[in-house]
């Protein structure tokens, strides 16, 4: 049997068990998915013990990304523009390539509701760890014009310098947009919105990455504006797909790790989850 895990804190409310567990048995291969507890500042003892214990792949998150970007043999592309590691592969000898599969999964996750970036205005709300690899993905899809809106306008500008074509812009650019993302934290746990209705129209396409609650304020602003939605879960499910390809080489559809996470909120049954993510 082989063994991929996650690593991160707090992980007891992560999806991803599930979620990389109904991959597994979908694609017929002999996996298992566990989560582990990582304090801060250990990253690079997990990943020495990712080696010894012979864990086939690991997910990273909260407070790791950045940590193990430093500890890893070789980034990936996105992860070596990001400085930020998300999915860990191992080869035989033990070489760790570190990888970001978070802002491809969005742009999967557009692909998916039918909505090709190439061409598009888009305007990323936020500019952290989710914002930027979201900013990152969409700066090598052709963009037609990227406007990266935060509240702090130096962070805003770190993120908006990471790939060429983006910029920094204002809640003003939201009108124009054709597809508005929220990667900020607002929303995550609490009733807030980003946006109002009355900053959005018809025609529009509106995604959230926050995903707990899955039906979101922003997103029910954006229904009643008449705008398409896409929610976070889905960025989810098609960044863990990537990570299962990583892995494994194949991965189900994402509707069946889509499916297998629906099970599991509904197991919880509204139980308060610590947004996590990964
Ligand atoms: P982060 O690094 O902490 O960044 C938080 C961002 O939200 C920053 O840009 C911050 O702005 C902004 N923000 C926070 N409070 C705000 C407020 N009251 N008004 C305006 N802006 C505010 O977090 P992250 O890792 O990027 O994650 C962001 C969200 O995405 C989380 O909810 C996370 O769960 C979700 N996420 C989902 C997925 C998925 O697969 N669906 C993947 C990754 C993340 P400042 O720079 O001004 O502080």
């Amino acid at each position: 049997m082989n063994v991929a895990a996650l690593i991160g804190s707090p992980v007891a409310h992560s999806l991803s068990p599930a979620i990389h567990d109904a991959a597994f048995a979908a694609c017929g291969v002999d996996w298992r998915y566990v989560a582990f507890d990582v304090p801060a500042g250990r990253a690079d003892a997990a990943l020495e013990a990712m080696r010894a214990l012979g864990l086939r792949g690991l997910s990273v998150t909260t407070p790791h990304k950045e940590h193990v970007a430093a500890c890893v043999d070789e980034l990936a592309a996105s992860a070596a523009t990001l400085r930020s590691v998300n999915t860990v592969t191992v080869a035989d000898d033990g070489h760790l390539v570190g990888h970001s599969t978070d802002g491809d999964g969005f742009v999967n996750a557009l692909r998916a509701a039918g909505i090709e970036p190439a061409g598009r205005r888009l305007v990323v709300l936020g500019a952290g760890g989710a914002a930027r690899s979201v900013v990152v993905a969409l700066g090598r899809s052709a963009v037609a014009d990227l406007a990266v809106v935060n509240r702090t306008r130096d962070r805003g500008e770190a993120a908006a310098a990471l790939v060429n074509g983006a910029r920094v812009g204002s809640l003003d650019d939201v009108a124009a947009a054709e597809v508005v993302v929220n990667a900020t934290s607002v929303g995550m746990g609490s009733g807030e919105s980003m946006l109002p209705a009355a900053d959005l129209h018809a025609g529009q396409v509106v995604a959230d990455l926050v995903y707990h609650p899955l039906d979101t304020a922003l997103l029910g602003e954006a229904r009643s504006a008449g705008c398409a939605v896409i929610d976070g879960l889905s960025t989810l499910v098609h960044q863990a797909a990537l990570q299962q390809r990583l892995w494994v080489g194949s991965a189900p559809a994402a509707d069946v790790l889509r499916a297998a996470a629906e099970v599991e909120l509904v197991r919880r049954d509204g139980a308060d989850g610590t947004d996590t993510l990964a």
